[in-house]
């Protein structure tokens, strides 16, 4: 492994942060931590000053027990709930709560810098389905829009939104939405809106190029695609929800997706305990899923292991590892450093560091 260079000066007030120069830092030595065997080089900027290490640019930056990131991550996404993960790694659950909730956060910011447009000038397929699960209790309802690309099987987009479905009348189901309601106010439905987003994304990536969206018959997607996506370029194909969900189905690849998220995600099963308390958490659990299933998965079963959607789109020349998913923080948008980056050199949006001369 090359030597870390630190690609900018981290402090993003100051100017050597959008446009470092060659050799805007001096080596100040290195430190080794108790959680790494290896010494972590320190540096100083020329420009504000002030102090960073290898340490400032790495996602696990400041955290408790960084080695169990890895591990916490693969069970988060193999489905497992909270607080088994916090009984195989060794943490309590509220250490697993607020490591799931950085990750998150973190996986939020990678899926967003890597996939900010799609390749290709062709003609591209996109799918859309709703799931529908629940929060806190089975009568109050939660639409998980998803959208993917036909042959990648790439999740471009996916929400989370509240929707009400009032319970047969009189029934004892129908009296708790009552009393919640009375104390919560009345739960909105947001289904429209969530699928607009949605829509809404899928224009922000393939922009004015031709292409299919194909769904099934559920009125408001043409309704909206209509309205979000410009006129002519983008048609719509519907297909009953009555036919057999078989390979021949129009709509299996969406299918299969879904199938793979109530699989992968426990918060997402009909039957189980690891409900999600929150709307909120179940997306953060989806922006887990996402960069597992884009840059990591391999697309389907019968492909060969390196063969993931973020290759198959054209985003990602390899597969990437679930360490180099965790390795350098994404909040700098095309500034951040690339996950497949070994030695820091190398940017999301290919700004290369100058080399010192
Ligand atoms: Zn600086």
């Amino acid at each position: 492994m090359r030597e870390f260079t630190p690609p900018r000066c981290p402090n993003r007030r100051c100017r050597m942060h959008s446009n470092p120069l060659p050799r805007f830092y001096i080596r100040r030595g290195s430190y080794r931590p108790r959680c790494r065997p290896e010494p972590v080089p320190r540096f100083k900027c020329r420009s504000c000053r002030r102090g960073f290490s290898r340490q400032t640019f790495r996602s696990d930056y400041r955290d408790h027990r960084p080695e169990c990131n890895v591990q916490l991550f693969q069970l988060l996404i193999s489905g497992c709930g909270l607080r088994q993960c916090g009984r195989i790694v060794q943490l309590s659950v509220r250490s697993v709560q607020s490591k799931f909730r950085k990750v998150a956060r973190a996986m939020r910011q990678l899926n967003r810098n890597l996939l900010r447009s799609l390749p290709g000038a062709g003609h591209r397929t996109f799918l859309l389905d709703e799931i529908e699960t629940f929060e806190h209790s089975s009568i109050l309802r939660l639409t998980v829009p998803v959208l993917i690309e036909r042959k990648s099987l790439a999740v471009l987009a996916v929400d989370v939104g509240s929707i009400r479905r009032v319970p047969r009348r009189g029934s004892r189901r129908q009296r708790w939405l009552s009393r919640h309601e009375l104390n919560h106010g009345r739960r909105r439905d947001r289904s429209r809106a969530c699928v607009r987003r949605v829509l809404g994304r899928l224009r922000r990536l393939w922009g004015q190029r031709r292409g299919l969206l194909q769904t099934d018959e559920k009125a408001l997607y043409g309704a909206l695609l209509r309205h979000t996506l410009p006129e002519g370029h983008m048609a719509h194909e519907t297909t009953s929800s009555q036919l057999p969900r078989t390979v021949f189905n129009p709509l299996f690849p969406i299918n299969l997706t879904d199938t793979m998220l109530r699989d992968n995600n426990g918060r997402l099963r009909p039957r189980t305990w690891l409900v999600s308390k929150k709307a909120r958490h179940l997306r953060d659990q989806l922006e887990l899923y996402v960069a597992y299933r884009n840059w990591h998965r391999q697309r389907t079963n019968d492909d060969l292991r390196e063969v993931t959607p973020g290759v198959v789109l054209g985003l990602a020349e390899r597969q990437f590892e679930f360490g180099e998913l965790l390795a350098w923080r994404q909040d700098w948008r095309e500034r951040s450093i690339h996950p497949t980056s070994a030695d820091g050199r190398r940017a999301i949006g290919k700004v290369l560091l100058r080399q010192a001369s």
